[in-house]
């Protein structure tokens, strides 16, 4: 189980953390994927935008591989079943240590005025989303691994309490290091709402795609042989790592070694490979984006799948609590 929030165009930190494993999870799991609605309430958006940006991830994901009748796709807001769990897990959840959370601190720094209670909790509502369907493997970018640690200090207090009832939800990468794709002027990662001149979105055109890569900041290269690589180096290392060949990669790094590198020659060819990688994918999502019909229906089958799947795990927990009084 996972989620993405439709707080913007979806970038390549969404798809190397999260989409890229969605798409390989639906082969041999029982997977639910939802567009995280309510969460973005959070930040106050215009409200009036959210049908459009509900649309395009929605588009997005399946552009990027994601099959509606293999995963359940649908949006969180049409499964009323895990805002009941919400308030029963607030129950178990403390203040002091939400206000603890990295991403709690990070949002009362850039929105002093708005620390409403929904911000405070949004760890509590994203435990429900992922418990709600006894999901164990969450396939998430390595900025949600704090979530998922208090979604199992979450999960052992109520069986704890109420008797076992849910699996603790663990981070999933297929084995592999959880990944955090770093903006391209190297100082956070890839985000929808912030740093958008130095992330690369999957609706980017081509051209623009080369004109971000090439404004990426570099200097003159090593001189020495051994040089360690600045930060900034290290992530045009890493993006070139993600869509580029190996020998690519291998030809660029071997340079490096060598004291010969031209960063210019380099980011040509990672915004070449970024361009190929990304054009069909944008060009998907768009014909996905407009046609209404087939997004209804993907909406309509997936919230069918997570509601019966909802309504079992609901009842087994009103029936631990001892909320049946029938
Ligand atoms: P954003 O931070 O861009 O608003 P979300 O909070 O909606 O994205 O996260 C959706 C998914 O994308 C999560 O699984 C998150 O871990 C992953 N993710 C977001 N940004 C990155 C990044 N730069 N690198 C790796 N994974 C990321």
């Amino acid at each position: 189980m996972s989620g993405i929030r439709p707080t913007g165009f979806l970038h390549l930190g969404n798809y190397f953390g999260a989409l890229r494993n969605y798409v390989k999870m639906q082969e041999s799991y029982t997977c639910f994927f939802m567009v995280a609605d309510l969460h973005s309430l959070t930040t106050h958006p215009d409200t009036k935008e959210l049908k459009a940006h509900v649309h395009r991830v929605l588009a997005e994901n399946i552009a990027s591989g994601l099959d509606p009748d293999k995963a359940a796709l649908y949006c969180q807001s049409h499964v009323p079943e895990t805002t009941e769990l919400y308030l029963y897990l607030n129950m178990l959840a403390y203040k002091g240590e939400l206000e603890k959370t990295t991403t709690f601190k990070e949002k009362a720094r850039l929105q002093p005025d708005n620390m409403n209670a929904g911000l405070l909790t949004y760890p509590v509502l994203q435990t429900a989303d992922i418990i709600i369907h006894r999901a164990s493997l969450v396939p998430v970018g390595k900025d949600q691994e704090q979530h998922l640690e208090m979604a199992r200090n979450f999960v052992n207090r109520f069986n704890h309490r109420y008797g076992e009832v849910f699996p603790e939800p663990m981070a999933f990468n297929f084995g592999e290091e959880l990944v955090k794709v770093p903006s391209l002027d190297g100082t956070g990662k890839m985000s929808k709402s912030e740093n958008q001149h130095a992330t690369l979105y999957l609706a980017d055109s081509d051209e623009m795609i080369r004109k971000k890569i090439m404004k990426a900041q570099t200097d003159s290269g090593p001189t020495e042989p051994g040089t360690p690589k600045p930060a900034y180096i290290e992530n045009l290392f890493l993006l070139m790592k993600l869509v580029s060949g190996a020998d690519v990669l291998e030809s660029f790094e071997q340079a490096y070694q060598e004291c010969r590198i031209r960063y210019g020659d380099m980011k040509k060819q990672l915004a070449e490979d970024m361009i190929a990688f990304i054009g069909p994918i944008r060009e998907k999502a768009e014909a996905i984006r407009n046609d209404h019909s087939y997004l209804r229906q993907v909406m309509e089958k997936g919230a069918e799948k997570a509601r019966a799947s909802s309504g079992a795990t609901m009842k087994l927990v009103r029936e631990h609590m001892g909320l049946n009084y029938y």
